[in-house]
């Protein structure tokens, strides 16, 4: 059988999107990570060279490295990175995938043509034949000419090349600055290079729609709602824990755990947008094990879920009910820890609260209570 070695590109520092593209959520994992996973599904591929910055190797190496993968620290450039890439796969592969990271829909069909056309012809290039009508634009922007179209196509990758014929391209030209593809520097080796239509849906994630249509495609399933409540009794001599924050007060709540009526209602609610029951199940208060704990663990162990199921956390809101002490102050705090506790970013989360208008044990301030409603698109 064909030994097919992969290299994926994921080591970019463009933060055009606020981190790098090949590492924003795409329906439950990862970007670059969707495009792992289409190597992985084909056998023939003995070994994926997964290549990011030393930063990413440490985060996310431990996690992603197997028999089949071996995480890589990227070079200066994109070629630096397909080198070291390059000479972290075994000798004995007969061709060689090149994989930007930040193409999460590549399927196995589309490396399995690029592989037959390398051992066909040596060298080959995933691409789809250009729609639009092409201008060149001249000085101020001005056409300076319409080119035929039909002969133009948009390179893509996989691009796929016979071992030694890469490995003759980089070593010859990958020092040089300019090239953005590999297929480039073997053009210029004198190596011919055959296009191989692919998709248009293998296309780069490059821009915020891009994500809203990748996971479209991907099938991450309508977005659903879960709601979460909780109340704990406000008691003295304890800290007041809300959203992962310590509010100064007098009082805090009495729980098994550290009370933090916040993030027990926001993670009720991500389980129910699961239909994954309630956070006592895991963690019952029955068991010694979790007094006093810590509620960002049980956050955690519900991300985790999050994880499992293949599924991403849209959007939390939630609102405290609290006769004193008066929380605006502190909206803010608690806002930006939700969102980091939950991994959000800062604007996918909303945290208010108001006072019962003195009726009740909540009015009467004996206790604090909140409701969550948790937005999570669920696959399947
Ligand atoms: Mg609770």
């Amino acid at each position: 059988m064909t030994k097919v070695g992969a290299v994926i590109v994921a080591a970019g520092s463009g933060t055009r999107m606020g981190r790098p593209k090949q590492f924003l959520p795409l329906a439950g994992r990862p970007v670059c990570e969707w495009a792992l996973k289409a190597f992985l599904d084909c056998p023939e591929v003995s070994r994926v060279a997964l290549v990011m910055s030393a930063e990413n190797v440490a985060e996310h190496g431990p996690r992603l490295a197997s028999d089949r993968v071996v995480v890589v620290v990227g070079g200066e450039t994109r070629m630096g990175s397909v080198q070291n890439g390059f000479k972290a796969l075994p000798p004995d592969v007969d061709v060689v995938a090149v994989h930007d990271g930040a193409r999460p829909l590549v399927t196995p069909e589309v490396i399995r043509a690029t592989v037959a056309e390398a051992l066909r012809s040596g060298a080959a290039v995933a691409a789809v034949p250009a729609k639009d009508t092409l201008k060149r634009a001249g000085a101020g922007r001005v056409v300076a000419e319409t080119p035929d179209r039909s002969s133009f196509w948009q390179a893509q990758t996989p691009q796929t090349y016979r071992r030694a014929i890469l490995a003759d391209a980089l070593e010859r030209f990958a020092g040089e600055a300019g090239a953005t593809d590999e297929s480039q520097l073997v053009e210029r080796a004198g190596h011919p290079v055959t296009l191989v239509e692919a998709s248009y849906s293998n296309f780069k994630i490059t821009t915020p729609e891009d994500l809203v249509t990748a996971s479209a495609l991907l099938g991450a399933g309508a977005p659903r709602t879960g709601f979460g409540y909780d109340i704990h009794r406000l008691v003295a001599g304890r800290p007041l824990m809300l959203s992962g924050v310590k509010i100064p007060h007098s009082k805090g709540l009495l729980g098994h755990s550290d009370g933090d009526a916040v993030l027990h209602a926001a993670c009720d609610a991500v389980l129910g947008a699961m239909g994954e029951g309630e956070i006592g199940i895991a963690f019952p208060p029955s068991d010694a094990r979790f007094k006093d704990l810590d509620s960002k663990l049980i956050v955690s162990h519900v991300l985790e879920k999050v994880a499992a199921r293949g599924a991403a956390l849209l959007h939390l809101d939630v609102t405290l009910i609290a006769e004193e002490p008066k929380l605006k102050p502190h909206y803010e705090a608690m806002s930006a820890s939700l969102a980091a506790v939950f991994g959000l970013p800062r604007a996918r989360v909303n945290l208010k609260a108001k006072s019962n208008e003195g009726l009740d044990a909540v009015g009467r301030g004996e206790a604090i209570a909140c409701h969550a409603v948790a937005t999570v698109s669920v696959p399947g």
